[in-house]
Parts: C-alpha cells; structure tokens; sequence
C-alpha cells in the first residue's frame, strides 16, 4: 500500500534528514516508527504527507509513484501532535470539513462525519466547540476527522504525546480499534516504545535519518540488530565481550556461558541480557546448579509496584535486573539462552 524506495530528503544544513530509506506497509497494517527525537520520524511523514519531495527516490502509494502529486490529491489522513482543529467549528463541521473539500453535499457529510464521531466515541459532542473539549476528545475529533473520508492510509505524527499516561493507554486501543476495524495501512510516529511494541504489526526503528531494523515487536525485542537497537527498545544490559570459545563470552566482570556458535573465536561483540532475564538466586538455592552465577553488592533497589529494578554491582560492573521476588539480594543467575551477542558498534 505504501512504499518507500531508496528515499533521501536533506535539509539545508545537511545535517537533518533521511537517507536512502526503505520501507512498505500493507493493507490493513499498522507500522510503528520509534527514534530518539531528531531522528528524522516527522520528516519520513512529512514526505509521504506530499509537504516536501524526495531529493531522490520514490515513494509509492497504492501502487502509484506519488512524486509531483499536491498533498490533498493523496488521500492520506493525518493526526498530528497539536490538534489543528478549527475553533470556530463545531467538532461535527471540523469533522464533515475534508468532505466539504471533496465536494460532498451538506446531508451526507453530516451523516458520514455523525458516523466517524461514532465510531470514535464521541456521539454525544457534536455540537461542542473544540475548545470545550479535553485533550483526549480533541484528539479523538481528529482522528475521526482523519478517517472521515476513508483516506488510503492514516498517518500518525506522536498524537498521543500530549496527553497523560492513563488517556494515553485508552487512546492506543482506541487507534489500533478504528484502524483494525477499517482495515487501513497506518504509520505510527512515537518516541514512545511501549506505545510501539503494544500498538505495532511491526516496528520501524529511525537512527539519525537511517533506518536501522524493521521488525514485529518480539522479533525486536529478542533479536535486536545491535546494540542501539537494544537499548532503544525496552531495557538492557550491554557489555563489551570477547568470543572465547562457541560457548563462552569474556565481559569485563566474569565469562558468561552462552550460544556463541555464530562468532569466531576472538570476535569483539556487544553482550544483551534483559533485566527480567537475570534470575535472583535465594540463600537456599545451589549456585553449582545455576549456569553464571554471581555475587555482587546492591547498589539500588527500586520499588516499581509490579516488578523491582535492581543494580548489582558484580566485580565493578553494574547489573540491572527486574523481578518480582521481594527478598534480599545479593546472587543472581544469568540463564544462558537469555544471552544475546550483536556486532559491537563504531559509535
Ligand atoms: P523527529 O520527528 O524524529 O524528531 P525530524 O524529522 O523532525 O525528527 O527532524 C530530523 C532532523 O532534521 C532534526 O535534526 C531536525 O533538527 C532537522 N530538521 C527538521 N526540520 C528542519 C527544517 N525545516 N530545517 C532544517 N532542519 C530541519
Ligand atoms: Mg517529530
């Protein structure tokens, strides 16, 4: 549905931009874009949108080279972070709007715009100003402004990213709802990863204007492509290692057993394990019998309701581990099949 070849757009300074990017989403896909803020996510959109061309590549929606085609002949609904709705509107007539533009008479815009509120939950405020509203329900008159014309595909720039946590929650199954329901490819832009991993079909992950791993969440999370990857997306221990044997890792605080099979022998890499891997060891249980066992000394015990975030100081190397064991700490576990190995990076 949408298509993204070899696309690269530079700002004046050269400094900002994308660079050579590639990407597809499908019909009825909704695709994630997370990076740090400055990574180039608004500028991707910016060019699907039709508010700037490639300075080469192309893209492609719906099977057609969209370069030189205006922004309002792409048929794209777009939500924003700000809620850019007209305020002199009744949030039924900023609804039944892009209809208007389209040429649509005033009976059945009406009615199609009644129905997108609908669908968005907001039946009952038709007739407000948007003023009137709260964050959370000018971002849902967006939205179904958005849809309204059944647009080939919706385009998300952070819109959740100004409301609190607990709207923020509601929104996302609302969008993924609406967007499931009428079937259409949809771009994400957040810099929020649990927003992406909970949201996505799959992840794109934007690293200065490049994209860096396409993925669904889990094949993310598990098999991120490097270290960045890794620490973008969830928590994670990252340690340089050597490659000693297709067995065993050497970190600077202890050799770690683990799936080294794809390495040669002397290869430096990154080493992964996520905090919730790192098992706690009680005082009654046999450390012979757990693989990479080790002592340290807790550094910082934080209490996070459901899980507690804990630094173990092993050998003068910082371990963070999550768990919901409650009781003294000072010996963990690292199971060897939670071990990742990832090229080391330059940078
Ligand atoms: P993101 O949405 O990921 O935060 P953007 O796509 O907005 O990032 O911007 C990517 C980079 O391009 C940033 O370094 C930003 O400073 C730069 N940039 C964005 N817009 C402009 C512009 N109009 N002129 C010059 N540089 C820009
Ligand atoms: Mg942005």
């Amino acid at each position: 549905m949408i298509r993204f070849e070899n696309v690269t757009y530079r700002y004046g300074d050269g400094e900002g931009g994308i660079s050579n990017v590639n990407l597809r989403v499908e019909k009825g896909e909704l695709l994630a874009v997370i990076g740090p803020s400055g990574s180039g996510k608004s500028t991707l959109l910016k060019l699907l949108a039709g508010f700037m061309e490639p300075q080469s590549g192309s893209i492609w929606i719906d099977g057609k080279d969209v370069s030189g085609v205006a922004a309002r002949h792409r048929d794209l609904g777009i939500v924003f972070q700000s809620y850019a709705l007209f305020p002199h509107m009744t949030v039924l007539e900023n609804v039944a709007y892009p209809l208007r533009l389209r040429g649509v008479d005033q009976a059945e815009r009406f009615e199609r715009a009644s129905k997108a509120l609908g669908e968005v939950g907001l039946s009952s405020a038709t007739d407000r100003l948007p003023a009137t509203l709260s964050g959370g329900q000018q971002q849902r008159v967006a939205l179904a402004r958005a849809l309204v014309y059944q647009p080939k595909a919706l385009l998300l720039d952070e819109p959740l990213s100004a409301l609190d946590a607990s709207l923020r929650t509601e929104m996302r199954d609302l969008i993924t709802h609406v967007q499931r329901t009428a079937q259409i490819a949809t771009i994400h832009v957040t810099h929020d990863q649990e927003e992406a991993l909970s949201m996505a079909d799959r992840i794109a992950v934007v690293h200065r204007g490049e994209i860096l791993q396409v993925a669904s969440p889990k094949d993310l999370y598990d098999k991120p492509f490097n270290a960045t990857v890794a620490a973008f997306v969830g928590k994670a221990n990252l340690w340089i290692g050597d490659v000693m044997s297709s067995t065993c890792v050497r970190t600077e605080f202890a050799d770690i057993a683990c799936d080294a099979s794809d390495w040669g022998i002397g290869d430096r890499v990154n080493v992964m394990v996520r905090p919730e891997a790192i098992m706690p060891l009680t005082d009654d249980q046999n450390p012979e019998q757990a693989p990479n066992c080790f002592n340290g000394t807790l550094v910082q015990d934080r209490f996070l309701g459901a899980v507690r975030r804990y630094d173990l100081s092993v050998a003068g190397c910082v371990i963070t581990g999550e768990t919901g064991y409650r009781g003294s700490l000072s010996r963990i576990s690292i199971p060897s099949d939670s071990v990742r190995l990832l090229p080391l990076q330059d940078d």
